[in-house]
């Protein structure tokens, strides 16, 4: 069995303040754990957060980078950038900045390309939409999501960790069932193992209003890696209580 991997998932959240209280707390709570734990967090605070998790097992992630490596992308954040700041994981490829900011397959295929090039682990995000789901493609969708990744990567597709967030359940405090989460990691595992088997080191992980109620049925699923965790990630008592479930 693969440790599992808890990353929160702050989104546009935090302050210099609140950050300094939520991290001490995780860390300290971390003692006790067993999993593989991270933030990823808004990038004017990756200096911050680098200072305070120093020297505990609590990884730094952050939430996007850019797809290219560096000169006149204003306000793009590179994987060199992300490295020197100690960044273990990058988010890639969430459904609010497929959403909101026009992101592709292929673009995020690229950018998790980038990220492996850097040592940097991407947690791809892949998902159907409510209406997908509804209309019997919800297989269909993630299996192209994925698709992209593993053809832009080849063989380092190993190296990455995935996310499934069904977006129905990001933010809305409706989770997919464990089962209903399970079918799809099952699929998303398979997809990964005919492209190599050494993916099945590859970590999945369920997100979408994960919290401390819900999180130890569906980590109990038998593909089920970890969580991607957004609201609950937030408070520390209840993100602690997920790495509880975890470990
Ligand atoms: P919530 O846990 O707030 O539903 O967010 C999930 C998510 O989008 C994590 O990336």
């Amino acid at each position: 069995m693969k440790q599992k991997l808890i990353a929160g998932n702050w989104k546009m959240n935090g302050s210099i303040e609140a950050n300094d209280a939520l991290v001490r707390a995780v860390v300290a709570g971390l003692a006790e754990s067993r999993c593989l734990a991270a933030v990823c967090v808004p990038a004017p605070y990756l200096a911050q957060v680098q200072v305070l998790r120093h020297g505990s097992r609590l990884e730094l992630g952050a939430q996007d980078l850019s797809a290219h490596e560096q000169g006149a992308y204003t306000g793009e954040v590179s994987a060199a950038m992300l490295k020197e700041f100690g960044v273990r994981y990058v988010i890639v490829g969430h459904s609010e900045r497929r959403q909101y900011h026009g992101e592709t397959d292929d673009l995020v295929a690229e950018k998790a390309r980038i990220a492996l090039a850097h040592g940097i682990t991407p947690i791809v995000c892949l998902g159907e939409t409510m209406a997908e789901r509804e209309a019997g493609q919800t297989e269909a969708v993630v299996k192209r999501q994925l698709a992209a990744v593993i053809h832009t990567n080849g063989h380092c597709i190993s190296e990455i960790a995935v996310a499934y967030e069904p977006v129905w359940a990001i933010g809305t405090g409706k989770t997919a069932t464990p089962e209903q989460a399970q079918q799809v990691h099952a699929v998303l595992r398979a997809q990964l193992h005919a492209a190599t088997p050494q993916s099945d080191r590859v970590h999945i992980l369920y997100g979408g209003s994960m919290n401390a109620a819900n999180a130890r049925s569906l980590l109990s699923q038998p593909d089920i890696d970890g969580g991607l965790i957004g609201g609950a990630s937030l408070k520390s008592a209840d993100f602690l209580q997920i790495i509880s479930a975890a470990s």
